[in-house]
Parts: structure tokens; C-alpha cells; sequence
């Protein structure tokens, strides 16, 4: 039998069945042709990554622990990592203990060893509509039952979170801080509504916290975590944490914190998948941290990536075409696009790749099909001219459908078309 007579699909379990491809993953092909502004990946800049810090880090860490940074480790992660983290989230009402943490290899193992070692097919699952796309492939291979709860301009509505919780959901899934992809943040009196009525069920809450650091306007609100009962109390909230936003997403470092016996069985978990994070990478964090890189470097992302959101909503009042909708977030990375609703966003990408621009379309995010006429873009990679630049093209990448759509005119911006344009073809089948 010749390699590609094999029914490969055939043999493939029903959960790789189920997972779709990831339009972010598939995107990012395309992003590396010279001369592409992207506006897809939810990336930090790269430019702002203190590379001499991290080399004299690296350097410090084998001076203090040697070739155990290269040896095999604890799954749980390293006792001094796993202490900072507990103290980190500590609250003044009670303690987190070294037990209730686990390290992972960045947040999004949390979410799939959440979903390892608490859903069953067919379990119920509460998920904000949009959401994050890689929870929802991540959870798609245990054939859940995903309840879509409504957001708005406030965040996910704690009147459509109660009635899915009372549908007996086992496990809900909250952004509270910058919502993936809508950038919209949980007002306070929503987080302790929604801690309210958690509490009167059985339902257990996966706190999906990425971007807290990254705040630009008003004051920091207590994460679901903090606002539930301690962790070995009573306690349902389990809070992914991770230092891609705030040191580097390549060191794959993220935790999770919850009561010490789901942490415990999220071990069991992850012994399975990885037996433990990288031991060099968790004593290069430590290390980064002794050296206080994040007081250090908090301060300049907040304020360069404040500067990008204002950059790029300056430059979308300017060129996009009216018909357009979309919010300030308060931090994170995304700001949230509405089209006018007959509009396809995905229709429009190979037009904006034309003018080396790209978008996320919004569809994927969403769990019922709706979320066509959106799109997300991120404002935390490219420096303020690119932002620009890429803005202008993108505007009048959309500008003749918005138009024809609203029946509204609008001058544009002349904008050089790129000497090699991907074929609509092409894109489509990326994004299958
Ligand atoms: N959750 C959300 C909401 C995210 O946006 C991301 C990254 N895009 C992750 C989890 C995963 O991040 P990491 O694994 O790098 O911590």
C-alpha cells in the first residue's frame, strides 16, 4: 500500500475529528511576506523584550542552581515559582498555599487539562459568545455542549449566565479583563453577580485571566478568583494565569491555581501530557523576577501599548468607512470591529491581504454561527507608523463593501496594492 492510499482519516480518533483548524494558527502561514502589516495574532511586540536582561539572566541562573536547571523536575513546577504565584494571588481575606498552584506550559494547558479532568461528551458547557477560539477547539475534543451566554458592552450578561447555569452546566469559561476577541471588560457589580449565583450552583468557573497586567484606563477590578470563596473552602473558581503577556510567550510559562485537590488531579493530567514545564524555563523566570523585570517593564508596555490602542483608534476614526462599529477597550490587545450586518469579514481578508493588511474575521470566535460581520484586530505588535499605515489600507480594503452596504459614501485613501497578491483561493483554504 502506497503512503497516501492510507485511509488516514479513518484511523484518526473521533476527537481529532473534532477539532477545527485554528484560523489564528493557519493565518500565521501568511504573515511572514515581506511588507504584511498584521493585525491577526494576538503577539506582544517584540522589540520590547529587554534582551540583555534575559541573557544575563540566563547566565545568573546556572551561577545559582547549575545543571538542575537542565534535569528533570516535579510536574507540579519548581517550589519557588509555584510560592511566588500563590503569593502573588493571596488576598487579604485569606491565603493561597504552594498546593493550590500548579505551573503549566503557558494557559492554554490549562485549558485543555481543565477539560481533561472535568468534562465528559456531552457535559455542559458555559462559554461567553464570542470567546476565546482556542478554548473552544481545546474543548470541542471532549464532544461537549457548549451553552453560548450573551455579552455587551459590558461583558458576558449575568441574567443569560443564570438561566445556562440553571441548565446544569458543569463548567463555565469567563475572560473577565479584556475580553479575547472583543476586548470589553467585566464591570465590578457583574463579577460579584456572577460569583453570587455561581455559588448557588454546582457548576465550576475556569477563570481565563491573560491580559490583567496589561491595563491602560480606570483602576484594576478583583478577579473572579479573589471575589469566590478561598480555594479549599468552598471555593469554584479555578484562575489560568501566564507570563506571555507579561514577560515572553516563547518561555511556554503559565499556572493554575484552584483548591489543592483539582490541582492535584490537573497534575495527574499533565504528568500524562508533558510530565513537567520546561525546568529551565521556570528558573529563568524566577531569575527574571528576583531581578524585578516586571516592575520594570510593566510600566513601559502599559504605556507604548496604550499609545498603540490610541494610535490605531485615531487612524480607524480617520479611514474606515461609516457603517463601522467598535470599542476602546480598557487593556489587552484587541480592539473589536462590526461591520454592517449583511457583510461576510472573511469575504473581505483577501482583499485586505491584497493591500498586505490582515484581520482576524470574527465568525470562529463565536458558537452559533453568528459574528460573520466582525472582526478583531490587535493593536500591541506593530509600532505606531505600521499601525497607520495599515489602518489607511484597511479602510479602503473595506470601504466599497461597507459603502454598497450602507449606501453611504465616503472619500478614501489611495494605498499601494502588493506586487504579489495572495489568490482568494488561496486564503480560503487557509481558513477552512
Ligand atoms: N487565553 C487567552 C484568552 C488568550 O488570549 C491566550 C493567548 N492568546 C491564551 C489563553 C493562551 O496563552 P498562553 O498559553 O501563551 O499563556
Amino acid at each position: 500500500m502506497t503512503a497516501d492510499a492510507i485511509p488516514w482519516t479513518d484511523l484518526f480518533a473521533r476527537r481529532a475529528g473534532h477539532t477545527k483548524p485554528s484560523a489564528l494558527r493557519q493565518l500565521m502561514k501568511l504573515l511572514s511576506r515581506p511588507g504584511m502589516i498584521s493585525f491577526a495574532g494576538g503577539l506582544p511586540a517584540t522589540e520590547l523584550f529587554a534582551l540583555d536582561q534575559v541573557e544575563r539572566a540566563v547566565h545568573a541562573a546556572f551561577q545559582r542552581v547549575g545543571g538542575t536547571a537542565l534535569q528533570y523536575g516535579e510536574t507540579e513546577g519548581i517550589p519557588e515559582l509555584r510560592q511566588w504565584v500563590a503569593r502573588q494571588y493571596s488576598t487579604p481575606q485569606w491565603q493561597l498555599r504552594q498546593d493550590n498552584v500548579l505551573i503549566t506550559s503557558g494557559s492554554q494547558q490549562v485549558i485543555d487539562l481543565v477539560g481533561r479532568v472535568f468534562l465528559n461528551s456531552h457535559d455542559r458547557v458555559i462559554m461567553e459568545n464570542p470567546t476565546y477560539l482556542a478554548a473552544l477547539q481545546a474543548w470541542r475534543a471532549y464532544e461537549t455542549h457548549f451553552l453560548p451566554v450573551a455579552m455587551d458592552a459590558h461583558g458576558l450578561r449575568p441574567d443569560d449566565f443564570e438561566i445556562r447555569l440553571k441548565q446544569g452546566a458543569k463548567l463555565a469559561y469567563v475572560m473577565p479583563n479584556y475580553h479575547n476577541p472583543t476586548g470589553v471588560t467585566l464591570p465590578a457589580e457583574r463579577r460579584q453577580r456572577i460569583i453570587a449565583l455561581l455559588q448557588r450552583h454546582p457548576t465550576v468557573l475556569l477563570e481565563d485571566n491573560p491580559y490583567e497586567e496589561l491595563r491602560y484606563d480606570g483602576e484594576p477590578l478583583p478577579g473572579l478568583l479573589a471575589l469566590d470563596r478561598p480555594p479549599d473552602e468552598g471555593g469554584r473558581v479555578i484562575r489560568a494565569g501566564t507570563f506571555s503577556k507579561t514577560l515572553m510567550p516563547g518561555l511556554r510559562l503559565g499556572w493554575a491555581i484552584g483548591p489543592k485537590e483539582v490541582i492535584a488531579q490537573l497534575t495527574k493530567a499533565k504528568q500524562a501530557v508533558d510530565l513537567h514545564t520546561s525546568t529551565f524555563n521556570q528558573f529563568l523566570a524566577m531569575e527574571l523576577l528576583h531581578r524585578r523585570y516586571l516592575e520594570q517593564s510593566l510600566p513601559v508596555l502599559r504605556q507604548i501599548y496604550r499609545e498603540r490602542r490610541d494610535a490605531m483608534l485615531a487612524a480607524m476614526a480617520e479611514y474606515f468607512p461609516a457603517g463601522c462599529q467598535w470599542n476602546k477597550p480598557a487593556g489587552g490587545m484587541f480592539i473589536f470591529v462590526t461591520l454592517p450586518s449583511d457583510l461576510v469579514a472573511s469575504d473581505l481578508l483577501p482583499l485586505a491581504i491584497k493591500r498586505n493588511v490582515a484581520f482576524v474575521p470574527g465568525q470562529d470566535f463565536h458558537l452559533d454561527g453568528q459574528g460573520a460581520n466582525t472582526l478583531r484586530l490587535n493593536f500591541t505588535k506593530n509600532p505606531a507608523p505600521e499601525i497607520l499605515t495599515g489602518i489607511k489600507c484597511l479602510g479602503e480594503a473595506l470601504t466599497p463593501a461597507v459603502e454598497a452596504a450602507t449606501r453611504l459614501t465616503k472619500a478614501t485613501v489611495p494605498c499601494t496594492a502588493s506586487a504579489d497578491p495572495l489568490a482568494a483561493t488561496s486564503i480560503e483554504r487557509e481558513f477552512i
